[in-house]
């Protein structure tokens, strides 16, 4: 049911921000309330060991919110009583291939099901072929989620108020490294992936190899805006992708006809015909129009 969505392109199918952010929308809006029956964890290793006790820390616990950080979904549970002091929060990652579904009635677990999270009608399956994917469970009596190891290198949510032209760019001024690699390392701005990033700077007219520090003012408030839009389109497509694929497995041609640079080697600039670029810039592709980025 909570289908995810996964790109066309093989070189980037693993879950991007936009993606995340649908499957923590449609978490929102599916489970969040239930009880939590129990915990079923088949696979103990996934890119992070699993907490054998899992079960023993979560199984009664109410799922009171879902937030996300980066790439990280974030579900908050509460205890059920002032007598019961377990609550916390479960870091979800989808790592390369991994999925959340959930199912109304579980089929039986296929091999790359990892861990169930069984509440009152129905359950929350993540299931991981690859293995590269995360589940953490951070007791909220270790601190504030926002101050895990795991977030502490991480720059600004591209969706919030926080992250604008000034924002960038402040957070390039002195950085030699080119614009693209930049909003890859995700230091300064999280979840600008591959095809983000290359879509951004088309929009942006920013050629993807120029040093970030050498980006002005006015050129870091187009860029900034241009993030903004490409991930806020993306994720009103995976809506729409998740309704398409209600109850099936969720392999979409999500955000496949939208893209302007990326994906189109020789193939005509949509905007002045000259044909788009690839380079590879710390072997990633990157696509650009050579007229049009300057
Ligand atoms: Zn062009």
């Amino acid at each position: 049911m909570l289908g995810v969505i996964q790109t066309c392109f093989k070189e980037t199918t693993l879950p991007e921000l936009p993606e995340v952010e649908v499957v923590r929308r449609g978490l929102e809006a599916t489970i969040v309330g239930r009880r939590l029956q129990r915990v079923i964890v088949r696979a103990p290793r996934l890119r992070f060991p699993l907490a054998s006790d899992l079960d023993l820390s979560m199984a009664g616990t109410r799922l009171v919110g879902v937030s996300r950080r980066s790439k990280y979904l974030l579900l908050d549970f509460a205890s059920q009583s002032a007598a019961d002091d377990r609550a916390g929060t479960l870091l979800v990652h989808l790592g390369m291939s991994g999925t959340l579904r959930f199912e109304p009635a579980a089929p039986p677990p296929g091999r790359h099901d990892h861990v169930d999270l069984v509440f009152e009608h129905g359950t929350l399956r993540f299931r991981d072929p690859r293995r590269f994917g995360a589940v953490l469970w951070h007791p909220a009596h270790d601190g504030p989620i926002a101050e895990h190891p795991l977030f502490a290198r991480l720059g600004v949510e591209p969706l919030s108020a926080a992250f604008d032209g000034d924002a960038l760019y402040a957070a390039t001024r002195g950085r030699k490294v080119s614009i693209k690699q930049f909003l890859l390392a995700g230091t300064g701005v999280v979840g600008v992936g591959n095809i983000y990033a290359s879509e951004s700077l088309f929009r942006s007219g920013i050629r993807p190899s120029v040093a970030a520090g050498r980006i002005s003012r006015e050129r870091c408030q187009r860029l900034a805006e241009a993030i903004r839009a490409t991930l806020s389109e993306s994720i009103a497509h995976g809506g729409t992708t998740l309704r398409d694929f209600f109850g099936s497995d969720g392999q979409g041609g999500y955000f496949q006809n939208e893209c302007l640079v990326y994906g189109r080697e020789g193939e005509p600039c949509r905007n002045c015909a000259a044909p788009i670029r690839m380079i590879r810039q710390q072997q990633r592709a990157t696509f650009y129009c050579p007229n049009c980025q300057r």
